[in-house]
């Protein structure tokens, strides 16, 4: 069973003075440690505390020891003057999968809350983005990060550090199938990773989400009733096919592919990757809001939440 309630004050000194260990920073922070900003949230209320910088990672190891924050943050972005948030050099490309704003789950949590289960879509989620950013964009220098709540994607291939806004928001609308392509694959039925993507959330739909659509009833009902040939008909891309259902017409399949695309669009938080002066939770830090620890994700087909439990949770008893 995950912890997830929130740390005491004490448990957060206990953390960083008897279990963080610098050692569980990845190299990608320790090589770049003096370049980044770093935000801390001190009481729960947001990470207010900015503008920092350390140029040792004795000093950061100092820092929280001596304060133990309720979460640590570190910038996507490398600075000449961190300390102003000037200088800009680049900014690692990022993703931010939130188990708890999963458009679609396969579990009952709301309200901000999580459990295993929707951890696990989005875990799957991440190595399903993850891997098109490898085979599809022929992306190298991928790691994963379990959050605590979530899991990040971080990007260090040059070609991608280098870009600007408009160029990361493009990036996530292909990979995540979030927006409808209008460029002459739309006449050829779209591309594969969009016919996957939209494919894959329509599997998952059944009536109730479906009229969340804005599609009428009975189109709904008969979309759901012919599931099995609208599936097929999505991923080949053959519209014509889910069009030739009766009862179905064109406004139908363009309410359809727009509330795909938007349940799609709603896995990242997209916001996340196109701000090239984000902070991020730091890979070792303590979410203390679950009793979690964000960690670097050896492999991501593997990972466990479980191996995110720090030891004073174990620790604590029933
Ligand atoms: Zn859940």
């Amino acid at each position: 069973m995950l912890p997830l309630r929130s740390a005491t004050l004490e448990e957060r000194r206990r953390y960083y003075r008897e279990e963080w260990d610098k050692r569980e920073l990845p190299s990608f922070i320790l090589h770049t440690l003096s370049l980044r900003e770093f935000g801390f949230d001190h009481d729960g209320s947001g990470p207010s505390d900015r503008y920092n910088q350390f140029t040792t990672v004795e000093q950061l190891s100092d820092f929280l020891r001596n304060r133990a924050p309720y979460a640590v943050y570190g910038s996507v972005a490398l600075y000449e003057r961190p300390s102003e948030r000037k200088g800009w050099l680049k900014s690692e490309l990022v993703f931010d999968v939130d188990a708890k704003d999963l458009p679609i789950k396969s579990c009952d949590c709301s309200g901000g809350k999580v459990c295993e289960k929707c951890l696990e879509d989005a875990r799957r989620i991440t190595a399903m983005f993850g891997e098109a950013l490898r085979s599809d964009l022929a992306l190298r220098e991928i790691y994963y990060v379990y959050s605590g709540r979530g899991f990040h994607i971080r990007v260090f291939d040059e070609s991608v550090m280098k870009m600007g806004p408009t160029e990361r928001g493009q990036v996530v609308e292909y990979i995540t199938g979030g927006v409808i392509p209008t460029d002459m694959t739309m006449a050829l039925g779209y591309s594969s990773i969009f016919r996957k993507r939209i494919s894959r959330v329509f599997e998952m739909l059944d009536e109730k989400r479906l009229a969340k659509s804005g599609i009428a009833t009975a189109a709904a009902r008969k979309l759901m009733k012919e599931k099995e040939k609208v599936l097929v008909a999505l991923r080949r891309g053959r519209m014509d096919e889910i069009e030739s259902l009766e009862g179905i017409g064109e406004k139908t399949i363009e309410r359809l592919l727009q509330f795909l695309a938007r349940l799609n669009s709603e896995m990242v938080d997209g916001k996340v990757t196109i701000d090239t002066k984000r902070i991020l939770r730091l890979p070792s830090s303590l979410h203390s809001a679950v009793s979690m620890k964000c960690v670097l994700i050896k492999d991501i087909e593997s990972f466990c939440p479980e191996d995110a439990i720090p030891k004073f949770v174990l620790e604590r008893g029933a």
